[in-house]
C-alpha cells in the first residue's frame, strides 16, 4: 500500500520518498486511515515499527488541510514522549516529513535552555514534541497554552508509566480545555496502562501489530566462527562456491562498506554500497542495479538500509554482528518475506560471541554453527591483540563506544605474556 493510496498531499508523499519510504508498515496501514477519519487510537506497537510516521502523518495532513495563523503560545499537537532521545528523534522524523509543507514543529525536553525553548513556545507551534517534565515547567511559567489543543499522542506510554511520569501526564491533560484526537501508543498494556486508556480515550480503534522479535520462520539461521580478518575472503569463497546470486551484506562501519565493496570487486564479484554518506541518488542507484540483478553484492550499513525493501531476497549476511541483538532481527526480516525461504547467515568473531547469545535469547533459538576449514578462529592471543582497533565512535543510538577497549585488551595480552615470561625465567633459573 503506497502513501500516495492514502491521500497525502504530493509534498508529503515527495519528502516521504526522500525518506526512503515506499510503502506503509503494518502498523501504518492499520492507524493511518483510522486517524485519517478522526478517531482516537490505542495502538500497541514497539519502536521499529513506524508508528512515527503512524501517528504523525495523519497530524501532519490535517493541519495542512486546515491551516491557521500561529497564534502565540499556542499549540496545535503534542506529542509526549518518555525520553529527550526519543523526543528529539521524532522531532526530526517530523521536520524530514514536514520538508515541502508550512508545518511548524520543535522539540522541548531537559537539558537544554529554558530561553531557547521559551522563543520557540512564544511563537506558537503546529507541532510540539515533549518530555512531560520540562513541558510542565514550561506550562508553570506560562510559556505555553493547550488550550486550542487539537490533536495529543502519548508515545512509549509504558515508558512512561515506568518512569513514574503519571502524574506529570495527569497535569498536562488538566490543562486542555479541549477535546483532541488523542493517540497512545504502548509495547505493553498492564492494568495501570488500561485505566488510563480509559480515561483518556474516546471508543478508541484497537491496533495492534507482531512483536519484533520474532523473525520469519521460513528463514534459516546460521553462524560461522571467523576471525574479524579472515571474513572478506570467507564472504567470497561462499558466495563463489555457493553460487549465492543475491547477497545483502551487513557491516557495522563506514569504512568497512568501502573497504569490503573495494576487495569484493578485486575478487571479480560486482558489489554496490549504501551508506549514509553516500547521496539519496547514489543510494537509489545502486540499489536499483542489486534489485536488478547487475550488482550480486550491496554492502550496507544499518540506518542506509532502514526500510528497504527487496522483493524474495534469498540472503541476508551479518559481515558485522550488530551492536544491538534488536538490529539482528531487523537485518534479518529482510530475508523469508512473504513465505519465502531465507537465508541469514553470520560471521562471528570471538569479540562478538556474547552479541550471538543476546540475539539466541531474543528469537529464542539456537543457531546452528559451521565451521568451515581453513577458518578456524585463531587462538585467543592473537585475536585479544586485535581486539577493538576501532577508534573511538558514536554508535547510531549515539552511545560512545568505550574508548579504554584497546588498552584493556593489550594490557590483558600484557599480563598474559609476562605471566609466560616469568615462568620460562623461572625455568631457566630452576
Ligand atoms: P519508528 O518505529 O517510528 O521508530 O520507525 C522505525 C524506522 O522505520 C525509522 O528509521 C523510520 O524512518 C523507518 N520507517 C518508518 N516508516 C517507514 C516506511 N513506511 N518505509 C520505510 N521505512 C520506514
Amino acid at each position: 500500500m503506497s502513501f500516495s493510496s492514502q491521500s497525502f498531499s504530493q509534498e508529503i508523499v515527495r519528502a516521504l520518498t526522500e525518506c526512503g519510504y515506499e510503502k506503509l508498515t503494518p502498523i501504518q496501514q492499520q492507524a493511518i486511515p483510522q486517524a485519517r477519519r478522526g478517531h482516537d487510537i490505542l495502538a500497541n506497537a514497539q519502536t521499529g515499527t513506524g508508528k512515527t510516521a503512524a501517528f504523525s502523518l495523519p497530524i501532519i495532513q490535517k493541519i495542512c488541510d486546515n491551516p491557521k495563523p500561529n497564534s502565540r503560545f499556542n499549540v496545535r499537537a503534542l506529542i509526549l514522549a518518555p525520553t529527550r532521545e526519543l523526543a528529539a528523534q521524532i522531532a526530526k522524523n517530523i521536520e524530514d516529513y514536514t520538508k515541502y509543507v508550512p508545518v511548524s514543529v520543535a522539540a522541548i525536553y531537559g537539558g537544554t535552555k529554558m530561553g531557547t525553548q521559551e522563543k520557540k513556545l512564544e511563537q506558537g507551534l503546529d507541532i510540539l514534541v515533549a518530555t512531560p517534565g520540562r513541558l510542565i515547567e514550561h506550562m508553570e511559567l506560562n510559556n505555553v497554552s493547550l488550550a486550542n489543543l487539537e490533536f495529543l499522542v502519548f508515545d512509549e506510554a509504558d515508558r512512561m508509566l515506568d518512569m513514574g511520569f503519571i502524574a506529570d501526564m495527569r497535569t498536562i491533560m488538566g490543562d486542555i480545555r479541549s477535546q483532541p484526537q488523542t493517540m497512545l501508543f504502548s509495547a505493553t498494556f498492564s492494568s495501570q496502562m488500561n485505566k488510563l486508556a480509559n480515561e483518556i480515550l474516546r471508543k478508541p480503534k484497537r491496533i495492534s501489530v507482531s512483536p519484533e522479535n520474532a523473525t520469519a520462520d521460513t528463514v534459516a539461521h546460521v553462524v560461522y566462527p571467523v576471525d574479524q580478518e579472515r571474513k572478506r575472503e570467507l564472504l567470497s569463497e561462499l558466495i563463489g562456491k555457493k553460487n549465492w546470486q543475491q547477497v545483502l551484506v551487513f557491516v557495522n562501519y563506514k569504512e568497512t562498506a568501502n573497504e569490503l565493496v573495494k576487495e569484493l570487486k578485486l575478487d571479480g564479484i560486482k558489489a554496490v554500497l549504501c551508506h549514509g554518506d553516500k547521496a539519496q541518488s547514489a543510494r537509489r542507484r545502486a540499489l536499483d542495479e542489486f534489485k536488478e540483478g547487475k550488482a550480486r553484492v550491496m554492502v550496507a550499513t544499518e540506518v542506509a538500509a532502514r526500510g528497504l525493501d527487496i522483493q524474495g531476497l534469498p540472503h541476508v549476511v551479518n559481515y558485522d554482528m550488530p551492536f544491538l541483538a534488536e538490529d539482528y532481527v531487523h537485518r534479518i526480516g529482510r530475508t523469508g518475506r512473504a513465505g519465502q525461504k531465507g537465508h541469514a547467515v553470520s560471521f562471528v568473531s570471538r569479540d562478538e560471541e556474547l552479541t550471538l547469545v543476546q540475539v539466541e535469547n531474543l528469537i529464542q533459538q539456537r543457531i546452528r554453527r559451521i565451521q568451515l576449514a581453513g577458518y578456524e578462529p585463531a587462538n585467543r592471543d592473537a585475536l585479544l591483540t586485535k581486539m577493538h582497533t576501532k577508534p573511538a565512535f558514536k554508535d547510531r543510538r549515539g552511545r560512545q563506544n568505550n574508548p579504554t577497549a584497546q588498552s584493556d585488551a593489550e594490557r590483558r595480552v600484557r599480563l598474559h605474556r609476562a605471566i609466560k615470561n616469568r615462568a620460562k625465567i623461572t625455568k631457566l633459573k630452576k
